[in-house]
């Protein structure tokens, strides 16, 4: 085993590298190299249970991320505006959506968009994040008109929106091939796309979850084509339902190989699941888990940081799914990156996630460096443009009230900020 994990491992006193299994060993010891791990080795580390492989894997994770990303933690000052919520597709993991005829289905106008737009510029946001359900009244050319709106008025606000079922589904209702409707998108100031929809991509996963709508073929074409148009998009994984390691190893492996032809992938984010309230659950809760357990949450931080290492170096925790506290911890896990501030979250929420709307740009930077890591705001696309090493972003109120909820509550455990993380595991 290389010295270095050997090193890093003997100076935590609670492992034991003897004790670490050879065929973990073998594969930490090549990512360590700079190698590229396959597909069945991190299955190896996805399955791997002793306490030292554990530990020995988080710590290759974190000696990776330090390589890769130093000490910075990034984050964007964003909003998050889902103009609907009405969606035909019934998706069995979805708790987001609602029929037009529900209590509770939203339709936002594109002047009320165009509001919350303004609203988030004015509290600093660089960025808009927007995604909808597949209404059935929508137009195809609603995509490209909401972007020229919004570009009209705020020409500097980066635009990060529709997720490949959204571009399968204008595309269709426009019948345009996907390579004319996204250069449609872009021409009408898309910046990035969010690489959601993805779930797990596995033909026979993705039956079960969305009766294969969107299949694997076609969710990789639309991203690879976003790409060669020059539309970078996320990468994410929606894990802890009726996958396994395997579906894992193999959905962060297609990634992979799509980010060597395109470069096109700007982070990894992984999602857990959330059962509560969805059909996937209710309807088999014998077959369906109720989301990763926290050792998987653990591990597939840290594995696809090992897996993607020099490919895709940026890990986004999404503190919606966990929470402030856990989010703090994968920052130990190989994590750098915290998202964004969202402003309204609705998506996670609706899904039984109750970790807030909002967390601000101010509560970020104090989650970060009681982490013993240093904040930084950037860009959509991972330019820094402000590092707080010593100031403050603003405070401000949040956007939507919050009751007697502090998303730094869990940090008033810590006497000493610089134990925060270890604490917070
Ligand atoms: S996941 Fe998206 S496409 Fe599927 S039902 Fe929910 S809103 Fe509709």
């Amino acid at each position: 085993m290389t010295n270095e994990i050997v090193n890093y491992i003997e100076n935590d006193i609670e492992i034991d590298a003897s004790a670490i299994s050879h065929p973990v060993r073998d594969v930490l010891d090549k990512a360590l190299e700079g190698r590229e791990i396959t597909q069945m080795e991190a299955v190896t580390l996805f399955k791997a249970n002793g306490h030292a492989d554990k530990q020995a894997i988080y710590h290759t994770a974190d000696l990776l991320r330090q390589k890769a990303n130093g000490d910075l933690v990034t984050f964007a000052v964003n909003r998050n505006i889902n103009f609907t919520n009405v969606c035909y597709m019934g998706c069995k993991f979805c708790n987001f959506a609602k029929r037009a005829d529900e209590e509770d289905a939203q339709w936002h106008s594109v002047e009320e968009v165009l509001r919350r737009c303004h609203e988030a510029w004015d509290r600093g946001a660089t960025e808009v994040c927007i995604q909808g359900g597949l209404h059935p009244k929508l137009p195809g050319t609603y995509y490209e008109e909401l972007c020229r709106a919004i570009k009209a008025e705020l020409p500097d606000m980066h635009l990060h929106a529709f997720s490949p079922f959204e571009v399968w589904y204008g595309a269709s209702k426009s019948r345009k091939p996907y390579r004319e409707f996204l250069q449609g998108l872009k021409d009408a100031g898309l910046g990035t796309m969010p690489g959601t929809a993805a779930e797990i991509l596995d033909t026979e996963i993705r039956k079960q979850l969305t009766k294969d709508k969107l299949s694997t073929e076609k969710w990789v074409e639309i991203i690879r084509t976003a790409h060669e148009v020059g539309i970078k998009t996320t990468a994410t994984i929606m894990y802890g339902h009726i996958d396994a390691p395997e579906h894992w190893a193999a959905h962060i492996d297609l990634l992979r190989s799509i980010q060597k032809d395109t470069g096109g992938f700007t982070e990894f984010v992984p999602l857990s699941y959330q059962h509560v309230g969805t059909a996937l659950y209710s309807e088999n809760p014998g077959k369906v888990r109720m989301g990763p357990s926290t050792d998987e949450i653990d591990k597939m931080h840290a594995v696809s940081r090992i897996m993607l290492h020099g490919f895709i170096d940026n890990i986004q925790v999404s503190w919606t799914k966990l929470g402030p506290d856990h989010a703090m911890a994968m920052l130990n896990r190989g994590a750098n990156d915290m998202g964004g501030t969202l402003m309204e979250e609705s998506i996670s929420r609706a899904a039984g996630a109750d970790h807030g709307q909002e967390i601000t740009a101010y509560e970020l930077t104090q989650i970060v460096r009681a982490s013993g890591r240093t904040p930084a705001r950037r860009s959509s696309d991972y330019r820094i443009l402000d590092i707080y090493d010593d100031h403050d972003p603003q405070p401000l109120a949040p956007l939507i009230e919050r009751g007697d909820k502090d998303p730094l509550d869990f940090l008033k455990m810590f006497p000493d900020a610089s134990s925060g993380l270890e604490a917070a595991e």
